[in-house]
C-alpha cells in the first residue's frame, strides 16, 4: 500500500472525466498482456459479441500465465500494438462492452479484505484538467455493489487458486490439469442463466471439489 496515494470508493467523486479525451488512442496501445479479462468481461465480450468466449481466443484475446494460472488478456496485434478492437480513428469497437480494465482507466484498483479501492494512475493521457464524476457513473456497470462483491470474490478465488497452483508445481500435468479445468469452468462454459449467481455458485462448487 502506497500511503501518499490517494483512495476513493466506488461512490466517490474522482477527476476521471473523459469529457475532453481526444480519441488518440494511445491508452489502447502497448499494453501487452495486462488487459486481464475476468468471467465477467468473458460473459460481456460474449454476449455483446455474439459469439462463445472459446472463438475469440486465438483472434482478439490470447492466454497467458499468471502466478501459475492461465487467464485470458485482450491481445494487442503484432504490427502496431494496438488492441485488436481498436478502430483507425482511435475508438472502441466494442465500447458498450469492453472489459472492467479499460472501463477504469485512468484509474486502477487495490483489492482490501472487504473492499475495493480506486486510485489515479500516474497519468501518461494527454487530457488535462479532467473534471470530477462520481466512479460508479464513470465505470457505468449496471449493479455496481453486485459487481463489487463479485470482483472481491473473484480477487479471492484467484488468489487460493494461485496458493493452490504453488502447492502442486512439480506436477506439470496436475497443474495443467487446474488452469484448463478453470478456464472451461469459468469462460468457455455459457451464463445462461444471471451472472451473479451463475459464477458465485460455481465458485462454491469448485472449492468443495478441490477442498480449498
Ligand atoms: S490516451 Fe487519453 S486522449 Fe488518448 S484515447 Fe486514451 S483517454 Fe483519450
Ligand atoms: S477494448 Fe476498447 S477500450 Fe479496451 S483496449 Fe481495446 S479498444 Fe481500448
Amino acid at each position: 500500500m502506497n500511503d501518499q496515494r490517494r483512495y476513493y470508493k466506488v461512490h466517490e467523486l474522482s477527476r476521471v472525466s473523459s469529457a475532453a479525451c481526444k480519441g488518440c488512442g494511445e491508452c489502447c496501445r502497448g499494453m501487452g498482456d495486462t488487459i486481464v479479462l475476468d468471467p465477467y468481461d468473458a460473459y460481456q465480450l460474449s454476449y455483446g459479441l455474439n459469439k462463445p468466449f472459446g472463438g475469440l481466443i486465438g483472434e482478439s484475446v490470447e492466454l497467458h500465465v499468471e502466478n501459475g494460472i492461465l487467464l485470458p488478456h485482450l491481445a494487442m496485434t503484432e504490427k502496431t500494438e494496438s488492441c485488436a478492437y481498436l478502430d483507425k480513428d482511435g475508438t472502441c469497437r466494442i465500447h458498450a462492452f469492453r472489459p472492467g480494465i479499460c472501463r477504469l482507466y485512468p484509474l486502477a484498483r487495490e483489492f482490501r479484505e472487504h473492499e475495493i479501492l480506486y486510485f489515479l494512475l500516474p497519468d501518461p493521457c494527454p487530457v488535462s484538467g479532467r473534471s470530477k464524476v462520481r466512479i460508479d457513473r464513470y465505470l457505468g456497470i449496471p449493479d455496481i455493489d453486485q459487481y463489487e462483491s463479485f470482483k472481491l470474490l473473484w480477487h479471492a478465488f484467484i488468489k487460493e487458486m494461485e496458493a493452490l497452483a504453488v502447492r502442486i508445481e512439480d506436477n506439470n500435468e496436475e497443474l495443467q490439469k487446474l488452469s484448463l479445468f478453470l478456464l472451461e469452468t469459468f469462460y468457455l462454459k455459457p451464463f445462461d442463466d444471471e451472472f451473479y449467481s451463475v459464477i458465485s455458485r460455481r465458485i462454491k462448487r469448485v472449492r468443495k471439489y478441490l477442498q480449498v
